[in-house]
């Protein structure tokens, strides 16, 4: 069965797992999450991402209820139930057929109003759906949101993601792949779930962490490679003009990879196809997850 359902170690069918309804997650999006994804059928950078779920919990101040090994045998288990099944999909990109997306979550239960809700822990394998091939041979379109209404702390994956949601949706109306928070300051810092590379003059631009944004774990992967690759690289915050005068964008995240940015509103990126720096350092991400298989 392509998708499995884990809830507090038991395999569930997917409609039969529930959380109760005082749990806080339901309430107000209290939990911290991960999402993670396979290559060969085995996870890819597991440890990068419990490590990433712990330091969300840390910031949330929330306990999760497994250790870290139990979770990690735990996302192993669910994804073992997962495999097979996979229906034919002729658009996919090669990389990502058969593959699977893992999601981590843990909430942190009732909390005082219903202390006998206990805080749940859940794993759920599923197909992995990343941009068809067509986009990583075209790009694709981002338009910028005003970031006013974001997540308290961006270094935190959190249950509360409606400024997301409702960000990616005017995205979609604008018929764009992924939404850009513009920050009030004039900077843009990531995407609702990627994050944000631009090329100028044949260096790599990307905003620090200290701009406020997620740790991405793909991220962390694109430095290493263009550290190792040679490709002169710089931290620091990106203007919306940066972006308007980029010769490349690109976002990453665990279902993109490196995805080219060939359109930011109605304006053309560079010469409005994926850029050399941008195709070379995909070459690079595809090389190292095929070598991690
Ligand atoms: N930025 C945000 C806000 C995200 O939600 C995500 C992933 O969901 C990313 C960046 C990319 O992170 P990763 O590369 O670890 O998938």
């Amino acid at each position: 069965m392509p998708t499995a359902v884990n809830l507090d170690g038991r395999l569930l069918p997917p409609a039969e797992a529930r959380l109760p309804v005082q749990d806080r997650a339901v309430l107000m999006g209290d939990s911290v999450y991960e999402v993670l994804r396979t290559y060969g059928r085995r996870p890819f950078e597991l440890d990068l991402h419990l490590a990433r779920l712990w330091r969300s919990a840390a910031l949330s101040g929330l306990e999760p209820p497994w250790n870290g090994e139990r979770c990690a045998a735990e996302v192993l288990r669910t994804l073992a139930a997962s495999l097979g099944g996979d229906l034919p999909d002729a658009e996919a990109a090669p990389w990502n057929s058969s593959e699977r997306s893992l999601r981590v979550l843990m909430t942190r239960g009732g909390g005082e109003a219903a202390p006998e809700v206990a805080p749940a822990a859940v794993v759920i394998a599923e197909p992995l759906h990343g941009p068809p091939l067509r986009a990583y041979r075209e790009g694709v379109k981002v338009v910028l949101v005003e970031a006013s209404r974001r997540r308290a702390d961006p270094a935190a994956k959190t249950g509360s993601r409606l400024s997301h949601v409702l960000a990616q949706r005017a995205a979609r109306a604008a018929g764009a792949h992924e939404a850009l928070f513009a920050e009030a300051d004039g900077t843009v810092t990531e995407g609702t779930s990627s994050n944000l590379f631009a090329v100028r003059a044949g260096q790599l631009l990307t905003p620090p962490l200290e701009a406020g944004i997620l740790e991405g774990v793909t991220r962390g992967v694109v430095l290493r490679l263009a550290l190792a690759a040679g490709v002169p690289l710089e931290e620091r915050p990106l203007a919306a003009s940066d972006l308007a005068s980029a010769d490349e964008l690109f976002l990453t995240s665990t279902s993109r990879e490196i995805l080219p940015v060939t359109g930011l509103g109605d304006a053309r990126v560079g010469v409005g196809r994926p850029g050399p720096i941008t195709l070379a350092l995909h070459a690079a991400f595809r090389r190292l997850a095929e070598a991690s298989v």
